[in-house]
């Protein structure tokens, strides 16, 4: 077979797993493998993250924002330059004043973007950059159109790169003080210094609310200066790690106070033991 008709090698997966991106969306999300589609103006550059009014759209890596408001087709947008040079495109973000689809927001701090982004601002990767919603022509569904522009070349297909993307648990906090978090859920395993939960909501301290999220796991680390209550000492203080299958366990609900921490993206993704119990009680 010659040369000229070999099928071209696929391309290397987005960082080999290495350095993935940050997810986008924070909380409910799903996508679909709709890059490249015929749309009505031409091929889909993107994919179209569906997900709830006003959920967080944060940081894919560090970089650098530009803020652009002026597409009706678009609506409310951000570029986000990336440092590893790729670019970015967060399109259809939040122009609503209610959950009514008002389009009475307007691009602005606070129903659009983070309140004090402008461009020229520089994030961190998982920072909170803007709201999402249906402005311009994604009126009446939520969604995140998200682009990936790698080298500010032409677009790449983001499904292969939100495949293997961090899903933070909430933004990070670059600028603020340490946070407590406070997570409610069902234990799924516990002992041996750790816990891990089922986690459905969640808040953050100082000035968050409780926000319900679709259950993940997360595993809280279990230091000996820990405030267990009583009735749950014998679960949650067991010297070696269980899996909790057996009935007795299995819908015991809990509600988990951390020790206040720096909201660094290891925290704010809730990777294992990044968060420590501070105290814990049945939810
Ligand atoms: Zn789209």
């Amino acid at each position: 077979m010659s040369a000229s008709l070999a099928v071209p090698e696929p391309a290397d997966p987005p960082s080999g797993g290495k350095n993935p991106i940050v997810f986008p969306v924070v909380g409910a999300a799903r996508y679909f493998d709709d890059w490249g589609d015929p749309r009505g103006q031409g091929r889909h550059a993107g994919n179209d993250i569906l997900t709830t009014w006003r959920s967080p759209a944060v940081a894919a890596e560090d970089g650098k924002i530009r803020l652009w408001t002026t597409s009706s087709r678009a609506g409310c947008m951000l570029y986000l330059y990336g440092a590893s040079g790729t670019t970015y495109l967060y399109v259809h973000l939040n122009n609503d004043l209610t959950a009514k689809r008002d389009n009475r927001g307007t691009c602005a701090p606070g129903v659009a973007y983070a309140n004090g982004l402008k461009t020229g601002s520089r994030v961190k990767a998982g920072q909170l950059i803007a709201y999402n919603g249906d402005s311009g022509d994604a009126e009446g569904t939520y969604h995140l159109h998200f682009e990936i522009h790698p080298n500010d070349g032409v677009d790449a297909n983001p499904r292969p790169y939100l495949n293997e993307a961090r899903r933070l648990l909430f933004p990070v906090q670059p600028l603020v003080k340490p946070v407590t978090v406070g997570v409610k859920g069902t234990v799924t395993s516990a002992g041996g210094g750790i816990v891990e939960l089922a986690v459905t909501s969640y808040r953050v301290w100082p000035g968050g609310t409780w926000v319900t999220i679709p259950a993940r796991t997360l595993e809280l680390a279990v230091p000996v200066e820990s405030v267990v209550d009583e009735s749950l000492v014998d679960l949650i203080l067991s010297p070696t790690r269980r899996t909790l299958s057996s009935r007795k366990w299995k819908a015991t609900k809990v509600v988990a106070f951390t020790i206040p921490t720096p909201a660094t993206l290891a925290v704010s993704a809730g990777e294992p033991g990044a968060l420590s119990v501070d105290r814990i009680r049945p939810g």
